[in-house]
């Protein structure tokens, strides 16, 4: 598999980068893992849109689905459209928040349920697969419903933590995993909320207690220095680690 970031700001797009989003692409099956504010158009720069297998979402905060919309309109309308329905694999609520965010309107929600668009699959009804690409999810710690998700093709894996404070979920899900793509979303200091999300020193933790062979670290939010929270992260995990940034392309 190959992995290529379309967005890694945390919690919002930044001056350099757009929101979360990842394009994970295998000899035959392309899918996007999250697709927050902006990454929409960085993914026009990797995939035509309508060769997309499916789309995963971590969880529905706006800045990892909220151009999902886009890609809607995109599917629809676009003159080599309209695209074959598209499997969406996420929390149990993604019908109902994709179409609020897409259609202002009761009456316009009515006329367009996005049946026509997105055939949804839950995370909580277990594991599944896109192509040839193994899927399979764990929920974690954050204030809404939330997964990690596994990714596994030809005997390689990818974690991704989504958002998510410390959790032994995450841990499991991560184990032996070749790649983990995990978030840190602010420094160590003692103040900091207790979960929600994971600082640098804790994303290095979940990777060395899950043995993942390597460390990349994503959702830092722009009023941070990302060299900082990866520097906590090699203070406890000794594995080859690094910032992934927009347009990286990372072998898995
Ligand atoms: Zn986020
Ligand atoms: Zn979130």
């Amino acid at each position: 598999m190959e992995l290529i970031v379309l967005g890694c700001s945390g919690s919002g797009a930044g001056p350099h980068s757009a929101a979360s989003g990842y394009l994970v692409r295998s000899a035959d099956t392309a899918l996007v893992m999250d697709l927050g504010n902006g990454t929409f158009g960085a993914l026009q720069r990797h995939l035509d849109p309508f060769e997309l297998d499916a789309v995963v979402l971590s969880h529905l905060h706006p800045d990892h689905c909220a151009d999902v919309s886009g890609l809607i309109v995109h599917r629809r309308y676009h003159p080599q459209g309209p695209g074959s329905v598209l499997p969406l694999h996420g929390p149990s609520e993604s019908e109902v928040r994709l179409a609020v965010a897409y259609a202002p309107s009761s009456d316009e929600r009515v006329a367009t349920d996005l049946s026509d668009v997105f055939d949804y699959h839950r995370f909580g009804d277990g594991p599944s697969s896109v192509g040839e690409i193994e899927l399979s999810s764990l929920p974690v710690d954050h204030p809404c419903e939330a997964y990690a998700v596994r990714l596994e093709q030809g005997g390689r894996s990818l974690v991704y933590s989504g958002d998510t404070g410390p959790c032994d979920t995450l841990v499991e899900l991560a184990t032996d995993a070749d790649v983990l793509l995990c978030e840190a979303t602010w420094t160590d200091e003692p103040d900091r909320p207790p979960g929600v999300h994971l600082s640098g020193r804790q994303a290095g933790e979940v990777a060395r207690k899950a043995g993942a062979k390597r460390l990349l670290i994503t959702h830092v939010p722009a009023w941070y220095d990302g060299e900082v929270l990866l520097a906590e992260a090699r203070e406890v995990f000794e594995g080859p680690s690094e910032l992934v940034h927009p347009d990286g392309r990372y072998e898995i």
